[in-house]
């Protein structure tokens, strides 16, 4: 009796080829290409124009901008009128205090973020009619509605040591 003789290579290919990378998207149920590639970004973003807002936020105030052509103003700052096109801007300080007018928990997190418990943001609208998007802290998430009164607080974050914002609800 003789053997055929068959090379590992053709070995191989008698096996259906699978592909680890190819998933099927749970939503969509459409195939998807997943990556073995980790790619790690950092963002360097020239903040010159919109320095007032770091300045001002190493004091504790928030401040955002006002175009002194059209008078439009922006939270987070801008650095340019996106209504006119002018650069020149002037600092506009906000108000500590608004009113709740949107809020969500966050359980799928950005990988910057992973490290954090699942957290809540919220959107604010400070009297004088800016409105501020960030975390919402000091409060259960059945406990918040939407109209509460809330206030921006600013501190050192423990775990980098930058300076960030973030609403709590406001001292009745
Ligand atoms: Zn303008």
């Amino acid at each position: 009796m003789t053997s055929k003789l068959v090379s590992p290579k053709q070995r191989q290919r008698k096996k259906p080829l699978t592909d680890s990378q190819i998933v099927v998207d749970e939503k969509t149920q459409l195939p998807q290409l997943v990556s073995r590639r980790v790619l790690e970004q950092r963002y360097v973003i020239p903040v010159v124009r919109i320095m007032p807002f770091y300045r001002n936020l190493m004091k504790g105030r928030l401040v955002g901008t006002r175009c002194k052509v059209c008078g439009a103003t922006y939270f987070p700052p801008r650095g340019d009128c996106c209504k006119c096109g002018s650069s020149d801007m002037s600092v506009k300080k906000l108000s500590e205090k608004g009113e709740l007018v949107s809020f969500t928990k966050i359980f799928v997190k950005p990988s910057s973020f992973s490290q954090f418990p699942d957290y809540m943001v919220g959107v604010a609208r400070m009297e004088g009619d800016l409105k501020v998007l960030s975390w919402l802290r000091g409060v259960q998430p059945d406990r918040v509605k939407v109209g509460m009164k809330v206030a921006v607080k600013i501190q050192k974050r423990v775990e980098d040591g930058a300076l960030e914002y973030y609403l709590e609800p406001a001292p009745s």
